[in-house]
């Protein structure tokens, strides 16, 4: 189990891991910003997002998504993540597709698809979601991934040389970097360390968002049991759930709970 003092200790270093990857893409972030945000205009151009009028879950997802977008900004891991999130303009969307699915772009650009939310049942699990993609964003998991397309596929050129020479594909990479969900089936899935990083973040958003992160573990043990059933959700295929990953938050989220969560009031 995991002390207070360890658990402080792994986000110090996770913050000093954090702070030595910005230094060296600090350089691209705004053409990243620039790149999601153009996709992301793009995307919602030939998706339907959904209103509160027409379905009862964008309410619903309002509701949670600004919570945790509020707690993010309260615990942005880093001086530098919060210099950062200075420029983000928070977007969050419910896309009208049989997916079950979610993403987050950099500048915070959030897509939810509406067959997710009978996956996640309540505001915890979604907020459990929102949380770990948060993190994923802001741990750089697509700028590392986008790196290595780069690398492989692009001429290991940077983002702003390859996006002149090759609009197109630059563009199809960088959405499967960062996992959007038209590319379900040739997206890899994060590695392991990698969804670790986002579900102790996420965790944390989670909690001072006013959600008991032990809802993390009831959510991914939920995802665990579609494994092998010919019915997994799509979010699953990006964020691989193993065992270890699961026995990992059963014995580490109630420290969470114990140091960040304070319950919604209600009023
Ligand atoms: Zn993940």
């Amino acid at each position: 189990m995991w002390g207070k003092t360890i658990l402080i200790l792994y986000l110090v270093s996770n913050l000093s891991i954090v702070s030595a990857i910005q230094d060296r893409v600090s350089e691209s972030d705004s053409i990243t910003q620039s790149i999601a945000a153009d996709i992301y205009q793009q995307f919602l151009a030939v998706h339907k997002t959904l209103t509160p009028l027409e379905n009862p879950d964008a309410e619903t997802l309002n509701r949670v998504g600004w919570r945790v977008i509020n707690a993010v900004k309260k615990y942005p891991v880093s001086k530098k993540t919060a210099k950062e999130m200075e420029s983000f303009a928070w977007e969050l969307n419910l896309v009208a597709e049989k997916k079950m699915d979610a993403w987050c772009f950099p500048a915070g650009k959030i897509v939810v698809y509406s067959s997710l939310l009978p996956i996640t049942q309540s505001d915890a699990s979604l907020a459990v979601v929102l949380s770990h993609e948060i993190a994923h964003t802001l741990l750089k998991h697509g700028d590392n991934r986008m790196k290595q397309y780069l690398k492989e596929f692009l001429g290991g050129k940077n983002l702003s040389t390859a996006l002149s020479a090759k609009p197109v594909e630059t563009k199809d990479f960088f959405k499967m970097a960062y996992a959007n969900g038209d590319y379900v089936g040739v997206i890899r899935g994060f590695d392991p360390s990698d969804e670790m990083a986002a579900d102790q973040l996420g965790a944390v958003f989670c909690a001072m968002a006013g959600y008991n992160p032990v809802e993390c573990t009831v959510f991914w043990e939920r995802m665990r049991r579609f494994s092998g059933t010919g019915r997994e959700p799509e979010l699953i295929s990006s964020h691989p759930v193993d065992e270890k990953r699961i026995l990992w938050l059963r014995e580490n989220m109630e420290d969470v709970a114990r140091i960040y969560y304070k319950p919604i009031s209600k009023k």
